[in-house]
Parts: C-alpha cells; structure tokens; sequence
C-alpha cells in the first residue's frame, strides 16, 4: 500500500488487549504504533530476567479450558507454549482441603453436577456444600447483560451469598478463596455481579471450565516475544518506555498522542492500558478532563498484588503443581506453584523453585524484601512443613500497586464500554464493559479484537477480526434462562417492586 494511502492508529498499552488490537491492524495494513510506559511488553504479565539471569514475571498465569480466542491465536502463531491440563490443590493452616481432578477427564455430567460431585473436598461437611444450591437461582437470573449487571452491581459478593442461604462455612472456605484469586478481593469488597460472572465462566457454565494450564516458561518468554516478533515483522511499531501523557483533539477527533513533549499523529487510538495507567493520565490532561466519562474514572481503583519467585536448596514434594490458600491472612488470598512441574527449564533444578503470588495484599506491599520473604517462608510452611527446613537462595519480589482491576460494588456504571465520546478513540481492557462474557487475559486479548474491528469499521480499510464466542450455555441452563425470562416478562412490574 501507497504509504500516503496508509491509515495510522496508535495503541497505547502492550499488554493483552494493546497486542491483540495492534497485531490484527498491522495485519490489515495499519501503519500502528504500539507506545508502552514499561520497559518491557506484557502488561501484567510481562517477564523479565533478573541481574543474575534468572526468568521472573508479575505473578503466574494460567490459561483456563474456556480461553478459546487465546488458544486460537498460539495456533496461529505456531506456538505451543502450554503445560497439559493440571490438577490443582487448596490449603488452609489445618493442611490440604481441597484437590481437583481434570474435569474433562471424568464422565460428562450437566452442569453444575461434575463441579459439585468431582471436586474432592477432604473437610467440608456435605451439608454445607449442598447450601450452595439456592444460588443456581441467582446464575440463571444473571445473564451478563446490561439490565443484569446493573442489578446485581450494587451489592456485595458476600451479601449476595447471604441472602441466597450460603453457609458461614461454605463461604469462608469455598467461595471467599475463589474471589480472592479470581477477582482479587474479598467477598464484601466484590461486586455481586462481577463474582456471579466470574464464578459462571471459569467454573460453572460447562464441566471442563475450572480445567487450567501454564505456559512451560514465562509468558512474556513463550507467547510475547514471537507475538511482537509477528507485529513487527506485519511493520507494526512497538515503542516500549513511552508513557502517553495527553492527546491532541480536533472536531472531536484525536489526531495526536503525546509522551511529554513527543507526539505521534494518528487517525485512530486505542487506549488499553489498566485504570491507574488510565486515570494517571486523565489527571495530567485537559482535554480528557474536560470529558464526564474520563473524570468518572476517579471512582475506579486498582488492587495490589504482590508476586515472588523463591529459589530453595532443596526439594519439597508438592503433590499438585498450583495450589489455592485461604483463611493464613484476613483479606488476602494467595497461591503457590512448582515451578520445577510447570516451567521446562527448572525440571531438573537439584532445588524446587516456587512462585508464590498474595491477591490484595495491600499490608504486605509496603514491607522490604526480607520481611516478604520471611512471610512467605512461614506461609509455605503453614501448607506444606518440609518448606520450613528449606534455606531460600535466591528470590525475587515484584510488587503491583493498585495493579488489577477492582470490581468493587456500584463500579460498573463508571467502566467504560469499548467507545468513547470522541469518534476514533476506542477502550480495550480486562475492565471495559462487553458483552463478550470471558474474564481476564481472555477478555482482554477479545477486547483488543473488537477494538481494532471498531477502529476498521470506522476508518474503512481491512477485514475485521474473528472473535469466537464463549461456549453456549448447556441446553437445560438455556430452559431454565427461557422459562425464567418468560415469568420475569409476565410480571415485569412485581420484578420492578423490589430495590435491584
Ligand atoms: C499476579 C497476577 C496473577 C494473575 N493471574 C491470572 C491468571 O492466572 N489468569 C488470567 O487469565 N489472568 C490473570 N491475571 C489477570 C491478567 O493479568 C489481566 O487480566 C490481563 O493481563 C490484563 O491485560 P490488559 O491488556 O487489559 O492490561 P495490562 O496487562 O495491565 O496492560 C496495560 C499496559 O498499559 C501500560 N500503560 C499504562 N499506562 C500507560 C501510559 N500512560 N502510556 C503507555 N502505556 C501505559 C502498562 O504499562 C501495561 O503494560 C493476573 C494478574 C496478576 C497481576
């Protein structure tokens, strides 16, 4: 192409969301200009070797069954980055409370029945597991949908488990540790209709859901690297160490972006970088303030998340290689992983390597190293007491103020759809408002997609992107949604009488 005739779109953010958005453009012909404020692509899962060589990354992530725009895209890029499927395990001080086995192993069973039968609680009474049943109640009625989150947005997780009969202990030792890992706080900090969207896509709509594996290296290693490669060799430019302070506004469209005094003219922008990275700049620029949506954001926040890599002297037999720990810290979750299991270049490490990531862990950020790794220590300990006999060679401690998304109650009317008031400026994110339903790095790499389609449908030039679905919900949950539609529909002003 002419490069007079060449349309130019500046991304900013290379995380999930800013590489999927930039690589489909330079794929359609876009001259794109990737500006990232780190030194390094990723975003939140970005890695990186320490002075002494050594591959660390902002926490460990897995790839859940469900990840199928994700799985697509190593396809097509060659790749094959992943571990096989894994079992996972939880820990309490008492010891080991929970083991899962592969879901897609076990006989097909209509959801949610293989969860509730296949999961293999080793102290939680059956009573207390069956108290979860009034819920499905809640599931069916939360169908993703504007009018849906809206509703179940204003209250809290853990008030949403109380009203449905969810007892005391069920919600300490199941459901509060899955919304400290999956949405990174405690129950009463959690929207109501973030943890029933969360819950329903990485456990509850199909059997193999909760089903996960890792990258056999970091991610930055194995997927990010050959992915810039790809971008760059479609002559996408990532420019990494460029924060974007401002933009430049004319007709209500944005023509420029600017890292302090350097300017990169464009016809279109994709903003994908987190709320913090968001807000930080708002607060630096007129023109965005000058915006409601923008000024809105203030009422957003981030979490702290804190990850750390533990080299030890020797090996510790960890029977499952990623492990779940609840009830160690009031409102904090944390997690554990072997390494030596997962990451090809540590199997034959004479010691075990573990990561071992805390979830809002905003009263450990502001200890030093040491004082870290003494907790940790004890908290591996607290699972597992060979680790207490372990000496610690080496460790890294990456800490990520106000890093993840807070799905707070009463947040989901300040989030911003993927359009914006200014014609060619598009939003992608784990926390933009679609209608896709995946969570997480799959949701981001999706938003990224339907931002660059939203960026071609504006400017006239390429192919949009394929964007596969979620999996349909099985057909006995599509009945009960129809039937309780259907009643919902014949008696719209009793559903109306009640305070949302
Ligand atoms: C410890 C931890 C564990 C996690 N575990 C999992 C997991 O197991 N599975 C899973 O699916 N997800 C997991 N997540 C969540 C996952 O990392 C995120 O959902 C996903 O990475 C978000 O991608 P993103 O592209 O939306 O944003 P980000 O990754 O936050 O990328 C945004 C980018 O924008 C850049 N930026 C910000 N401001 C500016 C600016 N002014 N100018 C230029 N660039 C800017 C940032 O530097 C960053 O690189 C985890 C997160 C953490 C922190």
């Amino acid at each position: 192409m002419d490069n007079a005739e060449q349309k130019r779109v500046v991304v900013v953010g290379a995380g999930w969301a800013g590489l999927g958005a930039a690589y489909h453009l330079a794929r359609q012909g876009y001259a794109v200009t990737l500006l990232e404020a780190g030194p390094y692509p990723g975003g939140l899962v970005a890695g990186w070797q320490t002075a002494q060589g050594r591959a660390v990354e902002a926490g460990i992530h897995g790839f859940w069954y469900p990840y199928r725009n994700i799985f697509a895209l190593t396809d097509h890029l060659g790749l094959q980055p992943f571990t096989g499927w894994t079992r996972s395990a939880q820990y309490s001080p008492q010891g080991l409370e929970v083991e899962s086995p592969i879901f897609q192993a076990q006989p097909y069973l209509p959801t949610p029945l293989g969860t509730f039968l296949y999961t293999d609680f080793k102290r939680l009474p059956l009573l207390d597991r069956l108290s979860a049943l009034p819920l499905l109640q809640a599931l069916i009625d939360f169908d993703n949908s504007d009018e849906a989150w809206q509703r179940y947005d204003r209250i809290t997780a853990r008030e949403l488990f109380r009203q449905y009969g969810v007892s005391a202990r069920l919600y300490r030792e199941s459901f509060e540790p899955m919304l400290l890992v999956g949405l990174f706080a405690p129950g009463e900090q959690c929207s109501a209709a973030a943890a029933l969207g969360m819950l329903y896509y990485f456990i509850l709509a199909h059997q193999p859901d909760f089903d996960v594996r890792w990258c056999r290296g970091t991610v930055g290693a194995q997927i990010f690297r050959p992915w810039t490669q790809a971008i760059e060799q479609a002559g996408g430019k990532i420019l990494a160490n460029h924060r974007v302070t401002d933009v430049q506004v004319e007709q209500n469209r944005v023509t420029a972006v600017f890292c302090g005094d350097a300017g990169f003219e464009t016809d279109a922008v994709v903003f994908a970088m987190g709320i913090t990275g968001l807000k930080k700049i708002v607060e630096q620029s007129r023109t965005l303030k000058e915006r409601q949506e923008f000024r809105d954001l203030r009422n957003l926040g981030g979490i702290d998340v804190l990850a750390t890599r533990l080299w030890l002297d020797r090996k510790v037999d960890i029977s499952r290689p990623s492990n779940a720990c609840f009830g160690f810290h009031p409102t904090t979750g944390w997690t554990f992983f072997d390494l030596n299991a997962l990451h090809d270049e540590y199997q034959d490490e004479p010691g075990t390597v573990v990561e071992v990531d805390y979830y809002h862990a905003n009263q450990l950020l502001p200890l030093d190293d040491d004082q870290v790794l003494r907790q940790v220590h004890q908290d591996l300990a607290g699972c597992i007491p060979a680790f207490g006999a372990a000496k610690i060679l080496d460790a890294s401690v990456v800490r990520i103020p106000q890093g993840v998304t807070h799905f707070a109650p009463g947040s989901h009317r300040f989030l911003l759809p993927a359009t914006t008031s200014f014609d060619n400026l598009f939003m992608a994110g784990d926390w933009i408002v679609n209608r896709h339903g995946s969570w997480s790095q799959e949701k981001a790499y999706v938003t990224g997609l339907e931002a660059a389609n939203r960026v071609i449908a504006t400017l006239h030039q390429g192919q949009p992107a394929e964007i596969l679905p979620v999996m349909p919900d099985e057909p006995h949950i599509q009945a009960l949604r129809a039937g309780h539609r259907w009643l919902k529909q014949g008696w719209p002003a009793w559903s109306s009488f009640w305070l949302p």
